[in-house]
């Protein structure tokens, strides 16, 4: 391959590129990283210079970048059939996969609807819920309650039932109307401002089952991130939440929509974050981890009851009129079957609590400078909020990008970090060594004392 020097990346990447939630003005004019090469934990840019992902290629990555068994998984699967369709035909690495999913979801998933990203696998998941309530004769549910804090994706449909105003009220002419939800932000909480979950009785459950009573006759379904809120700020819930919500979707009769994308395979120390309350949700939404970080793919799973409803005779148009070019790729699938044989061979589930423990610990740690105001952690997740005031929980304001530059910060320390607002995100590969996570935690203390004291 023709390597090109980093002087004319960066030339081509500030000409010809538009990145993703990026003020172009500021990036046109920095010096920006180029990653070339990724390496177990590493990334590595044109230069040379390695980078502990931190970010696990946002929030992608398992078992490490360019894993062996994935890498030779994809090169056979390039060879043998590189893409066929779903539209009349099935292909091999579909049907195993799907196969293999329903034997790790969350018991009652029974069907799988793949697509490409995880914007695409919750819209879906809300066309479903949608058809099935005209379908079943529900004809007056068409709403949907969504979160306040609520990330699910880009798309018209999944921005709809998103509650960041920061990235969605610009378009919120194109939205369809939903009902929302507080957010079980213990820390920040708008219905028991004393933060504490343990003594409130879930005030934020309360308050979802008189929206739910009120709204019932009109409700299709709810869509959650279970365990954890990600965009919105590493936001996890109080225990028995996830439960909480199953129980109140079955008693008015609502459709239960989890987003797994994120907190799917593995990330919070289970499989699937629903399995950790033994809840099932009536669809499931996964993406991100699925292929290990290495190809899009996403799928959207269901339950028998649910796919039923669209069972009939062609001409009764109960069909799931759905579908993208490039759903069911068979080299996405191969990655990730090969992503699910290493959960087995490595062990990985049986790898992290003694990792999770040690984030922990570091975290606690972290709560004793002076400008961090929360820390949360769910499994390998964590995210360690930074505030001007510890005492009065006063944000910096968003303007001052605090998080931002303790991110910029880290790279001195050799470590790729992507922020969330005030809120510092850890969510490495799941295959990251002790050692490593020393070497992140320790970069990341470094670089809050720098920017805050
Ligand atoms: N749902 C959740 C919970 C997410 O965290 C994300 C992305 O971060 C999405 C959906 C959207 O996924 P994608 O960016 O692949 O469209």
């Amino acid at each position: 391959m023709n390597e090109l020097d980093t002087e004319t990346l960066r030339r081509y990447d500030s000409e010809y590129l538009w990145h993703p939630f990026t003020q172009m003005s500021e990036w046109e004019n920095a010096e920006n990283i180029i990653i070339t090469r990724g390496e177990g934990s590493y990334i590595i840019d044109s230069d040379g210079n390695r980078y502990l992902d931190g970010v696990a290629a946002i929030w992608t990555n398992v078992h490490g970048h360019c894993r062996q068994e994935i890498n030779e998984a994809v090169k056979e699967q390039v060879d043998r059939l590189e893409h066929s369709t779903l539209l009349g035909l099935s292909n091999d690495r579909a049907a195993l996969l799907a196969k293999r999913l329903i034997d790790i979801a969350p018991p009652g998933l029974a069907k799988v609807f793949y697509s490409d990203n995880g914007s695409t696998a919750v819209e879906i998941a809300v066309k479903m819920a949608f058809q099935y309530q005209q379908q079943v004769g529900n004809t007056q549910k068409q709403k949907f309650i969504r979160f306040d804090n609520a990330y699910h994706g880009d798309t018209v449909g999944s921005m709809s039932v998103g509650g960041i105003a920061i990235y969605h009220e610009v378009y919120a002419p194109l939205l369809f109307p939903t009902i929302k939800a507080p957010s079980p932000y213990c820390y920040r909480c708008a219905l028991s401002p004393e933060g504490d979950c343990h003594s409130c009785g879930l005030l934020c459950l309360q308050e979802l089952e008189r929206l739910m009573k009120e709204h019932a006759h009109e409700l299709a379904g709810l869509v959650i991130e279970p365990s954890v809120q990600g965009a919105g700020g590493m936001i996890v819930q109080p225990p028995g939440f996830v439960k909480g919500v199953r129980e109140l979707c079955d008693r008015y009769d609502v459709l239960m929509i989890a987003d797994e994308v994120a907190v799917g395979f593995g990330r919070t120390g289970a499989m699937f974050a629903c399995g950790k309350e033994g809840v099932t949700p009536d669809i499931m939404a996964i993406s991100k981890g699925i292929s290990a970080g290495y190809l899009p793919l996403a799928a959207t799973l269901t339950t028998r009851k649910v796919y039923d409803a669209f069972w009939g005779a062609y001409s009764e148009l109960k069909t799931f009129f759905h579908g993208h070019t490039f759903t069911g790729n068979p080299i996405a699938c191969a990655a990730a079957l090969a992503s699910l044989e290493l959960f087995e061979k490595d062990r990985l589930l049986e790898q992290l609590p003694e990792k999770i423990e040690y984030i922990q610990d570091r975290l606690q740690r972290l709560m004793e400078l002076s400008h961090v105001g929360d820390v949360r952690q769910e499994g390998m997740i964590a995210g360690i909020e930074l505030v001007r005031d510890r005492h009065s929980r006063d944000p910096y304001p968003w303007e001052e990008r605090v998080g931002v530059r303790v991110c910029l910060e880290a790279r001195k320390h050799g470590l790729f970090l992507r922020p969330l607002g005030n809120v510092i995100v850890v969510f490495p590969p799941l295959s990251i060594s002790l050692d490593e996570l020393a070497i992140l935690m320790d970069g990341i203390e470094a670089s809050i004392r720098s920017v805050t004291e």
